[in-house]
């Protein structure tokens, strides 16, 4: 009975690694894809028919900041593009698409429901995409949206000239896309930097597009996260087989990425538990928090931006149990990273 099973498992294990390996083995023995060297508004071509672009940011001048980074991919038939971004960006993104494919854009994920990767869906609709998005970031665009866009509206001609377009295909865990040249799955890991972050991963060419729940720099908006959540995202996704991790905001990097943005949130939830437990206020514990690593990385101090500030508050806050994770996301998200208005954001 034993030996049945085993020669069982086997065949069926050769199976599963045929199917699999039909479509998504890379090419034996290929070196790591090459991290290209990148400036502002630059589109390079990472592996066939995957293109990155590497939307301009500062943490600390407000003045550069260009939305979300895009991957899209070029399949048989179509394109499948990762984030919508702002009304105007996401027509230059459209614009740049073109110079690098004829081929219509027919899917786009919004990896969460914030302006800056969900507010030009009326663009893309009009290139005629559909718009997918997990269940939890439909539900948030759907019931903060109006607000937020109103708010966002004041502040931007493209979002007062554009509409608020809503989710056209949601789902619970998974979605995945598959032809014959190229494969690629979303995925709902849980709630990190909101409720409903997905990332996207290409087997075949081992590249994952992670939307904010991970980014490369100080550009941590934590106001509707669950920290303890995220860091748990952060393992799940290290699990995977990567070359190149696109980040929402910031550079191309190695996976190692990963580590740093889960120290990040281990190193802040644990100076906040030791602040909370020596009777410290959250001020304080700001004041000396001191990462000398993340400086390193990232080029700013941890808490020298107002949004690094406003992260300290909420794990705070989270660690006191003042947060209701299940209702985050109900504020506007800033738009600007480095706004002054972010000392506003309540977090809930
Ligand atoms: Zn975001």
């Amino acid at each position: 009975m034993l030996q049945r099973f085993t020669v069982l498992t086997i065949v069926i294990g050769i199976m599963t690694w045929a199917v699999f390996a039909s479509t998504d083995r890379p090419t034996e023995n290929r070196m790591p894809l090459p991290i290209p060297e990148m400036q502002f508004n630059d589109v390079k071509e990472l592996a066939p028919g995957v293109f990155f672009r590497y939307a301009s940011i500062s943490a600390t001048d407000p003045s550069i900041f260009g939305g979300s980074n895009h991957v899209w991919i070029v399949f048989k038939e179509f394109v499948v593009v990762i984030d919508a971004n702002f009304p105007k960006e996401a027509a230059d993104v459209v614009a740049d698409i073109k110079k690098t494919t004829k081929k219509p854009i027919k899917y786009v994920l919004d990896t969460h429901h914030h302006g800056d990767h969900a507010y030009g869906n009326a663009v893309w609709a009009k290139e005629g995409a559909q718009i997918i998005a997990s269940k939890p970031a439909a539900r948030l665009l759907k019931t903060t949206g109006p607000q937020a866009w109103a708010e966002a509206a004041k502040t931007r001609k493209d979002i007062r000239d554009s509409e608020l377009k809503h989710v056209d295909i949601t789902f619970d865990d998974k979605y995945e896309i598959q032809d014959e040249t190229q494969h690629v799955i979303f995925l709902n890991l849980g709630h990190s930097h909101t409720i409903g972050d997905a990332v996207a991963y290409l087997p075949k060419h081992k590249i994952l597009c992670t939307g904010d729940a991970c980014v490369n720099g100080a550009f941590n908006f934590m106001g509707h996260s669950n920290s303890a959540e995220w860091i748990k995202c952060l393992e799940a996704m290290a699990k995977f087989d990567i070359d190149i991790i696109c980040p929402g905001h910031g550079k191309p990097a190695r996976k190692d990425l990963l580590d740093r943005q889960k120290r990040y949130f281990q190193e802040l939830r644990a100076a906040v538990a030791q602040g909370i437990a020596a009777k410290q206020s959250v001020d304080e514990i700001t004041r000396q928090l001191d990462f000398p690593w993340y400086k390193q990385w990232t080029g700013v101090g941890v808490v020298e931006t107002e949004m690094n500030k406003n992260n300290v508050k909420h794990v705070y806050e989270e660690l006191l149990g003042k947060i209701d994770h299940s209702r985050l996301g109900g504020t506007p998200a800033p738009l600007n990273l480095s706004s002054g208005r972010l000392t506003t954001v309540a977090g809930r």
